[in-house]
């Protein structure tokens, strides 16, 4: 069958289709998925015998009913070159593989994947750009997807705003500061690269991106602002190509609190390196700020490399730091960061000093079902979470090829848990045992 009402659609017309959904963690206890699948004209359709398959590390399996939620609203579908979609065969009680394209469904920001999409990869698919690819089928006339809601603040929903509003906010901050080169280089974040930070800067809402910094101590291999020419897919983000003033950051936080009356102002973003390598200049630009009575949450997201560089900025002004992890385990968290000089316990260091200052602290949990949700990953989450008196836990989707990822972890696979416990026992587990504890997607303005 065809979508939806028996029209065959494209996958263009469906992103933007009103997929408005019912967005509770209600348990869909009834719900039972059918596979969806493209055909070479980028058409998209559900199998009319196969069930939906979904993916938590190695293994490949039907989605829990408690996993799927219907499509969110502003999601888009991604058509994957090169991977045969897979369903489940109820007559034989097995996966199997269809000649036609797999399809997967990127969900919008507050929404974590429980599964991501399965698929069997031909042999020369090129891998997959930098994004979450989620496991999707069709039910009841709608689109489900392996994801939870995490946080409901809509501060990355851009579906009620005219792109007229977002250009004609850019070019009054070009006109407003002519001489500031941070200004007109978020103005092309929010313009050319669509950046969701920088759309909203350009409204005059929410959270402000400060990119500051050049270079970087570590290497991610889902790195956004720099990939080498032989990853074989780009970088999402063109890093920051200067160092900006004090006076830059300056005019652009003085302008920001003027419009938004809860302000958050973050260092630390898809455009730059490490902020830590400019503490500095971060430090004196926070303390020019305050000094002037800036309001407001100054955080700082960072891979918390340089535990000496946290009293100065603490002392100027900062208010937050969000430290971002694929894992708690030094020899997952190395294969994955790829650290330059420092290794998880220097990440530990700095939480502390973060802590020692009063500073919160949030946890960026770059979360890949069936790795960080596998008990040994859990079990060392919750250990730092308690002893390091972590304040807030991020859930943001591994953004990257899945099966590159999982390339990483490949000799682990019969020496460690074969899946994880899923996203929500995780997240039941850690309130158990730490109910201080909260969680969300977005940085929370503390005042
Ligand atoms: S820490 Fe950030 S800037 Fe540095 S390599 Fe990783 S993702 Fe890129």
């Amino acid at each position: 069958m065809a979508y939806p009402s028996g029209r065959s659609m494209s996958w263009r017309s469906l992103v933007c289709m009103d997929l408005d959904g019912d967005l509770s963690m209600k348990n869909n206890t009834e719900v039972a998925p059918r596979m969806v699948f493209a055909d070479q004209r980028g058409r998209i359709f559900d199998h009319p015998s196969l069930g939906m398959v979904c993916r938590s590390g190695w293994t490949f399996r039907q989605p829990e009913p408690e996993e799927l939620i219907p499509l969110p609203t502003e999601c888009e579908f991604f058509l994957l070159p090169g991977r045969r979609a897979l369903g489940w065969d109820a007559d034989r009680g097995k996966v199997t593989a269809v000649e036609q394209t797999a399809v997967a469904a990127f969900v919008s920001p507050g929404f974590t994947l429980n599964a991501v999409c399965a698929y069997e990869t031909d042999t020369g698919a090129p891998t997959l750009p930098l994004f979450a690819y989620a496991a999707v089928g069709f039910a009841r006339g709608r689109f489900w997807v392996c994801a939870t809601q995490v946080d409901t603040d809509p501060r990355q929903r851009f579906d009620n705003v005219a792109p007229q509003r977002i250009q004609a906010g850019a070019r009054q901050w070009l006109k407003s500061f002519p001489k500031n080169r941070l200004v007109r280089h978020l103005a092309d974040c929010a313009l050319v690269s669509s950046c969701p930070a920088a759309r909203n800067l350009a409204l005059g809402r929410y959270e402000a991106p400060l990119p500051t910094s050049q270079t970087c101590n570590a290497r991610c291999v889902g790195c956004l602002s720099l990939q080498p020419p032989d990853s074989g897919f780009p970088s999402t983000q063109n890093r920051i190509r200067f160092r900006p003033a004090v006076r830059e950051i300056v005019e652009i936080m003085g302008r920001h609190v003027q419009r938004e009356s809860r302000p958050i102002f973050s260092f630390g973003q898809g455009c730059e390196g490490e902020p830590l390598t400019e503490a500095d200049l971060i430090a004196r630009s926070v303390q020019a700020y305050r000094a002037s009575g800036g309001m407001g949450t100054v955080n700082l997201n960072t891979n918390a490399s340089l535990p000496e560089t946290i009293p100065d900025l603490a002392k100027a002004g900062l208010t937050s730091i969000r430290v971002s992890l694929n894992s708690p385990r030094d020899e997952v968290y190395a294969r994955y960061h790829r650290p330059h000089g420092f290794g998880f316990e220097t990440v530990r260091e700095t939480i502390r000093a973060a802590k020692r200052s009063g500073l919160f602290v949030s946890l960026n949990y770059l979360f890949f079902p069936g790795i960080s949700d596998r008990p040994e990953d859990v079990a060392a989450l919750m250990e730092l979470v308690n002893v390091e008196h972590i304040d807030f836990i991020q859930l943001r989707n591994m953004n990257l090829d899945p099966e590159l990822y999982l390339q990483l972890y490949a000799d682990t696979r019969e020496s460690e848990a074969k899946s994880g416990i899923g996203l929500r026992r995780m997240i039941r587990g850690l309130r158990h045992h730490a109910p201080q504890l909260r969680f969300g997607y977005f940085n929370p303005y503390l005042g």
